[in-house]
């Protein structure tokens, strides 16, 4: 080993040490950012998404981070901010979307759009879906150029637009805003090895945190309807094959019948670790489910008891939009409903289809297949690097809690990129199980624990400077 003079050796070893986060001081401002973005209504629709890109921008700008706002709707654009490294490794992209969905506000009890503290919650749509996750990468960002941390990998921000839905940001074929406008226009602004977004949480019960869910893979939509073919004539003279009474029996027997159980590896493994954490009559439940002569009493406990279980197990259907006939004497010839289908990643519809056709066993009904043909990515997987770094980061701050790979059965912006072969993973703040109905993600009184804030925003600092930090 070359011995080189002790003054040229000291400066490189500052700089290779950076200076540690003061945190006291950073949830101030935390929640300063935080509450901003809540502060802006940005429902979607219609969005306005480009009022929270610019508050970002603006915050980055201060701090020498440069960003570019992307889009060709002027109101729905989206933030794309890097941090450079030195390309010894793949980037790491950090994601959260601006857009909320819509609130009623007669029925909250504080202002949807106050982020007002009370009881230690900040109250406000979006506070836990998904402005958390948007002032984690925001954060994120400003703790590492502020602490002048040397990065093997880039770092991109994105605060993407238009997540929840609504048309022009990704199911259309020419996406104006959103992730597929993204991935479409700007991929190599955003290609990365691993993806950190919303999905995953940490659950807690009576303020102990007990476990976090990492966010691994989601179903996927496979929407159908049922229409019903009948005989129209004179509503005076009652038809048996009348369209509406056939189509009412069969979203009866839809809605009664159970599809079987689909468990995927992370769905499996998912159950059998939540069964290690939970108190003892609860995880024998969750233990019931691999043990043929108990599962169907389990299965049909969760059914009634846990919606969330119930479709984590099974592809599932909701009938939720129906219609048929325009005049009341007039006996309609056809009536039909919409189903919200989501599937088990890999689940065979065709052979689904068959068993519902079984079910509803009606000639006069025919089902309407919908986008059977769109691909199922391919979950993340638990044997990555960053992977284990989120577990890692877990146990020193967290320790004694569980980390357990999840399935959502909603959707998010992750399946547009693990289509691209990207390994997401979707992390989030603590979910108290005593708010997962009354103030949860999309529901009335929206809320975050204002603690869980700060730790989330800690927890995705210490992961991503784990990651990507020399
Ligand atoms: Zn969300």
């Amino acid at each position: 080993m070359t011995k080189f003079p002790f003054f040229l050796v000291v400066p490189v070893l500052l700089s290779a040490q950076t200076a540690a986060p003061d945190w006291k001081k950073l949830q101030a401002e935390t929640r300063e950012h935080f509450s901003a973005m809540v502060r802006i209504n940005s429902s979607n629709p219609p969005g306005n998404e480009t009022v929270v890109a610019k508050y970002i921008q603006g915050v980055l700008e201060r701090e020498g981070i440069p960003s570019k706002l992307v889009g060709s709707d002027p109101n729905r654009l989206s933030l794309i901010a890097r941090l450079k490294g030195s390309g010894a490794k793949k980037p790491i992209l950090i994601m959260g979307h601006t857009d909320v969905v819509g609130v009623q506000a007669e029925r909250w009890s504080e202002d949807p759009f106050g982020a007002k503290l009370v009881d230690g919650y900040i109250w406000g749509r979006g506070t836990i879906d998904d402005k958390d996750v948007v002032a984690g990468g925001l954060m994120t960002m400003l703790i590492l150029k502020r602490t002048g941390a040397r990065l093997d990998r880039d770092v991109i921000f994105v605060a993407e637009s238009g997540e929840e839905g609504g048309g022009g940001g990704g199911r259309g074929a020419q996406p104006t805003y959103g992730i597929q406008y993204i991935i479409q226009n700007n991929w190599p602004d955003i290609d990365a090895e691993y993806c950190l977004t919303e999905g995953g949480s940490f659950v807690s019960t009576g303020g102990k945190l007990l476990y976090q869910r990492v966010e691994l893979s989601e179903k996927v939509g496979r929407g159908m309807r049922l229409v019903a073919h009948g005989t129209a004539g004179h509503g005076s003279m009652p038809r048996m094959d009348n369209a509406i009474m056939h189509l009412g029996g069969a979203v009866w027997k839809i809605g009664q019948w159970q599809p079987p159980m689909n468990l995927t590896d992370v769905t499996r493994t998912y159950f059998e670790k939540l069964a290690q954490v939970v108190p003892p009559e609860e995880a024998e439940r969750y233990k019931a489910l691999f043990d043929s002569g108990k599962t169907q009493a389990a299965q049909d406990y969760f059914r009634k008891n846990n919606i969330e279980v119930n479709s984590m197990l099974r592809t599932s259907i909701s009938p939720n939009i129906i219609g048929g006939g325009f005049k009341s004497n007039v006996i309609p010839s056809e009536a039909e409903v919409t189903l919200d289908i989501r599937a088990i990643p890999g689940e065979d519809m065709e052979k689904f289809k068959a068993m519902m056709e079984k079910v509803i066993d009606d000639p006069q009904i025919t089902i309407e297949a919908g986008n059977f043909q769109a691909p199922s990515p391919q979950p993340s997987t638990t044997g990555t690097e960053m992977y284990r770094m989120l577990e890692k980061v877990q146990q020193r701050l967290f320790p004694g809690t569980a980390t357990l790979p999840y399935m959502v059965t909603g959707g998010t912006d992750m399946r547009g990129l693990r289509l691209k072969g990207m390994q997401c993973y979707g992390i989030g703040a603590e979910l108290p199980t005593e708010d997962m109905v009354t103030h949860a993600m999309h529901s009335d009184n929206e809320r975050i624990k204002e603690s869980g804030l700060y730790d989330f925003v800690r927890y995705e600092y210490e992961v991503v400077a784990g990651m990507a930090a020399k």
